[in-house]
């Protein structure tokens, strides 16, 4: 991709935006950047990029720059349907991705990771493998830093592993992993997708540059990935928890297993720290696509025991009256939420609600009747979830996650659990996921003081 001297309209600039800028000016490209939000919203940004020859086209749109770009740099938080956009595509404009255009200077192997759910654990616990094998390694992507930075930093890499949001995989053109992980499939994000198909369609460009020689790892277990098998080009390695496979990865009776032309090794998962079946599924995510870029079993084994895992992922964040507190304020959707109330045999306080995406909430039914004591709803979403929910046990509404927190520890019988587990978004009430995890962590560990 040749740069030099083309006019590229970089579209938000938030921390991808700035180090976008930062690299094509590098490349001799006459850089234009327009978001929506104004100068002083964004002047954190634009002091990064002090002293660099860039128009700025802030709290605006304009619809002739869109139109007269040679390239269009999308930023990952920006909807790729937008007006101005729509117009540009339908003129012929180039419109890519971040990940497209960093992509294709990058030349280290590469592991890509999509699916609904276990993307930055997967991610990061790849990561830590391969450094554990002795590989420098850049992670990013959808988590911080975006692939882009790896550009601009001048680090030499002998591995990137990157989380791809279904946003990211819609630009893309010649991106092309040399392994590819599809997690899992449930209903998400059907606020910004017409249909449920369109989400998948998205997903599935992760394979769409991979040949023959290139690895799909695939969790067959999960029927919606299962059934796109046969439109990848890629070597598909399956991984499962549920059946013994001739090749690829599984799980049985505490040990996993890779095997894979004549090479066959063994983990036992004894020593694991990461708990909850799903975090079986990104172990052996992350242990196929290590060990079939390079490394050994007996490394890759150590990384996997000493990883504790992340926070807001069911994270155990106090303990009051010896009852638990679980923080997975990251379960943002209805089957992130299925695993963790899995993950407890019952008695579960359940703190749930936030901003609605649009999906069904009645999945959780069968769960929340045998495992959860009390359901306590918040957020916009509250009245449709105690619609599709709320006769199953007993459930109350509240206004603030403070009420929350306190129904559920007046409430929560010993032996019981509290979990902040909410199948929304958290963009209602807080600025992100973590803050409501943060949030909702000082409040148990007031209580525990007390
Ligand atoms: P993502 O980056 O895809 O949002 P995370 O690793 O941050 O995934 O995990 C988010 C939440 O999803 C966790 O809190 C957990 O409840 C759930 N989860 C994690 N891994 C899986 C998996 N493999 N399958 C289903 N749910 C999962």
């Amino acid at each position: 991709m040749n740069l030099k001297d083309k006019t590229v309209l970089v579209v938000g600039l938030a921390r991808t935006g700035v180090a976008v800028a930062r690299f094509l000016v590098s490349q001799g490209a006459r850089v234009i950047v327009t978001d929506m939000k104004d100068e002083t919203a964004l002047a954190q940004c634009m002091q990064e990029l002090a002293g660099l020859d860039i128009d700025y086209q802030l709290g605006r749109h304009d619809r002739h720059t869109f139109l007269m770009a040679d390239l269009i740099v999308v930023s990952p938080g920006v909807p790729m349907d937008i007006a101005p956009l729509q117009r540009a595509r339908a003129q012929g404009r180039e419109i890519i991705s971040e990940i497209e255009l960093a992509s294709a200077f990058i030349s280290a192997p590469m592991v890509a990771i999509t699916g609904t759910n276990g993307k930055t654990t997967t991610t990061t616990l790849t990561g830590e493998i391969f450094r554990h094998c002795g590989f420098p390694t850049f992670v990013g992507g959808n988590i911080d830093p975006p692939l882009i930075e790896l550009l601009t930093s001048a680090e030499a890499v002998e591995r990137v592993v990157v989380e791809l949001s279904s946003f990211q995989l819609e630009a893309i053109k010649s991106f092309h992993p040399r392994v590819s992980v599809l997690l899992n499939i449930t209903e998400d994000h059907l606020d910004r997708y017409e249909t449920f198909r369109d989400y998948i369609d998205a997903k599935m460009h992760i394979f769409d540059n991979q040949s023959e020689e290139d690895f799909a790892v695939l969790n067959i277990d999960d029927p919606l990935v299962k059934a796109e098998q046969g439109k990848i080009r890629a070597t598909v390695v399956p991984m499962s928890r549920l059946q013994v496979l001739e090749q690829g990865i599984w799980h049985r009776d505490g040990v996993i297993t890779f095997r894979w032309q004549g090479r066959e090794e063994t983990f036992p998962t004894a020593g694991f720290k990461l708990q909850g079946v799903h975090n079986i599924d990104n172990i052996m995510a992350a242990l196929a696509s290590t060990l079939l870029m390079g490394c050994p079993a007996d490394r890759a084994l150590a990384a996997v025991n000493a990883f504790k895992g992340l926070p807001h992922r069911m994270e155990h964040v106090a303990t009051v009256n010896g009852i638990p507190y679980y923080d997975d304020s990251k379960g943002t959707n209805v089957g992130s939420v299925v695993k963790s109330l899995e993950s407890f045999p019952g008695k579960v306080t359940l703190i749930a609600g936030g901003k609605d995406k649009g999906g069904e909430y009645a999945p959780l039914a069968d769960l929340v009747r045998e495992r959860v004591s009390h359901l306590i709803l918040l957020g916009e979403a509250k009245e449709r979830i105690r619609k599709e929910l709320g006769n199953l046990t007993d459930t109350h509404l509240v206004g603030s996650l403070e009420e929350a927190v306190k129904l559920a520890h007046r409430l929560t019988e010993p032996g019981g659990v509290v979990l902040l587990s909410p199948a929304c978004s958290s963009f209602d009430m807080f600025s992100s996921y973590k803050e409501r995890g943060d949030r909702f962590k000082a409040i148990a560990c007031a209580l525990a003081e007390k």
